[in-house]
């Protein structure tokens, strides 16, 4: 391991043509305070957890001191926003300050709130604790749930002011990623025609992330064969775990299929199908069930930028796989929330039936899975059963499913002791619920940043229980919907 103060980053970035960045430093910060770091991250970094010298680092997340080899620098890309094509994107609040090398693979350093920069058009190049609190939070949440997410490795408050829906604390997270190129890198340079460099784009994601597909006969399409699949596995851990991205612009998906550029996201509480949290999603266009076909939408566009590169008939046979990507994980991903081990004619109608009472009684979500887990049993005779104590808050809707779902545990091979092992392994206790980010932020605004600290170790660690937390496991009373604002 190597202690944080000896770190030194390299800028592979900069061989990119200067279309795709700009060099910029960080405006400081006045106060910069770290309160929170993330040992987690930092061992994957290859850094040592002791040495996170919170002086050290408030200085970096303060923007008053760069980390050594950092030529930070903000990265140009467009998107689709809502449907509609903008050129006018890129890190208008965030840079990449370098690349870490560590057991050969590179993490982008990227500080989320550090000023302005060419691309902040009319905004102020700041973050919100507020936001920057959920996206730290967030990033953690998802991951040990298995789901490809951005993470961080601190969040630092300051005592700068921003005008947001109201004043609120700037605040900064250093955001850790392998990468940081969106679909929208691409798109920006398909749209205005530098086919040259779109080409040195591609080539650069190819040998940094994707390495595997240069021995394919046309690499650019293997690639995008590879982001369609890793995108499917993305959103099937969504739709199976109940999360809502929030804005799906194609400027907010990552080309290695991580959960990226979190905003107005929300686990959901009760089951709502067409759930919309993002109070500027008029149309509902990013609600929960539609996420599958944006992200097949988004493919498309990423397709598009991809044509002067490889085939159109290649392009299209390859977004076509797309439904049924999307689908086996999908299923794949709800066998296993359900403790099917193995894979039978009929789990398909089994699944749907689920998600119909799901529809019908508008259950709380995620604690259905972990009662369901937990009620797994078998009877003297050896036979998998359930332990119906469990489920009692449930029974009176699940009547007409149960049985079905006896009925197949039966055909599993696995004992129902195993059985339970591992539901208990992927069925979370706790999730990132809208009121538990809401409770953890109104600590932090007062300055108290135990529960901050407390929840970062839970939702890394979300299938044990945590004595005192008990309420938070379930949705809200009176809970239908909380709005979120996109404004960061
Ligand atoms: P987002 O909605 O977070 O995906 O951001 C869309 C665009 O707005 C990106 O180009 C961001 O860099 C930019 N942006 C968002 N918030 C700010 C801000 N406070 N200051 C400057 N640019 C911002
Ligand atoms: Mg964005
Ligand atoms: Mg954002």
């Amino acid at each position: 391991w190597i202690a944080l103060a000896d770190i030194r980053l390299d800028s592979h970035y900069r061989q990119l043509p200067d279309h795709l960045y700009h060099e910029v430093g960080p405006e400081p910060l006045p106060d910069p305070r770290i309160i929170s770091t993330n040992h987690k991250v930092a061992e994957q970094l290859g850094i040592d957890p002791c040495s996170l010298d919170p002086q050290l680092l408030a200085q970096w997340l303060g923007g008053h001191q760069l980390p050594p080899g950092s030529n930070p620098l903000a990265m140009k890309y467009a998107g689709h926003q809502f449907g509609v094509y903008n050129p006018q994107l890129g890190d208008g609040r965030g840079l990449l300050l370098g690349e870490l090398v560590h057991a050969q693979e590179h993490w982008d350093l990227h500080l989320k709130g550090a000023g302005h920069t060419r691309y902040s058009r009319m905004g102020d190049g700041r973050a919100v604790l507020r936001s920057s609190i959920r996206e730290y939070l967030v990033g953690e949440a998802l991951t040990a749930l298995n789901i490809p997410s951005t993470r961080a490795l601190a969040l630092c408050a300051t005592s700068l002011k921003v005008r947001r829906e109201m004043v609120e604390n700037a605040a900064t997270i250093l955001r850790v990623s392998r990468c940081h190129v969106r679909f929208g890198h691409f798109e920006h340079l398909y749209y205005s025609r530098q086919h040259e460099a779109l080409r040195e784009l591609a080539d650069y994601c190819l040998q940094r992330f994707y390495p595997q597909c240069l021995q394919a006969e046309d690499p650019v399409l293997a690639m995008f064969r590879t982001i369609g699949r890793r995108s499917a596995a993305m959103v099937a851990g969504w739709q199976a775990y109940g999360f809502l991205h929030g804005v799906m612009n194609t400027d907010n998906m990552s080309i290695l299929g991580e959960t990226f550029d979190h905003g107005p996201f929300a686990f959901i509480d009760t089951w709502k199908e067409n759930a919309v949290y993002n109070h500027t999603d008029e149309l509902g266009r990013y609600a929960f069930s539609k996420q599958p076909d944006v992200v097949h939408w988004n493919l498309s566009a990423l397709a598009q930028a991809l044509l002067p590169l490889t085939t159109l008939e290649g392009l299209k046979a390859a977004l076509d796989e797309f439904p049924e990507q999307f689908k086996n994980a999908y299923q794949a991903r709800m066998r296993e929330r359900l403790g099917l081990a193995s894979e039978l004619p009929g789990d398909e109608e089994l699944i749907s039936h689920w998600r119909s009472l799901l529809n019908q009684y508008e259950l709380d979500y995620n604690p259905l899975y972990r009662a369901l887990a937990l009620a797994q049993t078998s009877r003297a005779n050896g036979e998998a059963d359930l332990d119906e104590l469990e489920l009692i808050p449930w029974l009176p809707v699940l009547q007409e499913w149960l049985p079905l779902y006896r009925a197949r545990l039966q055909q599993e091979q696995r004992s129902s002791g195993d059985r339970k092992t591992a539901m208990l392994a992927v069925n979370p206790a706790y999730t990132l619920r809208t009121h538990v980010a809401q409770h953890i932020i109104d600590a932090a605004e007062k300055g108290d940043y135990a529960p901050l600290n407390q929840w970062l170790q839970v939702l890394q660690n979300p299938f044990v229980d945590h004595p005192g937390l008990e309420d938070w496991k379930k949705a809200p009373q009176g809970s239908g919907f909380v709005m979120l604002s996109c404004s960061s």
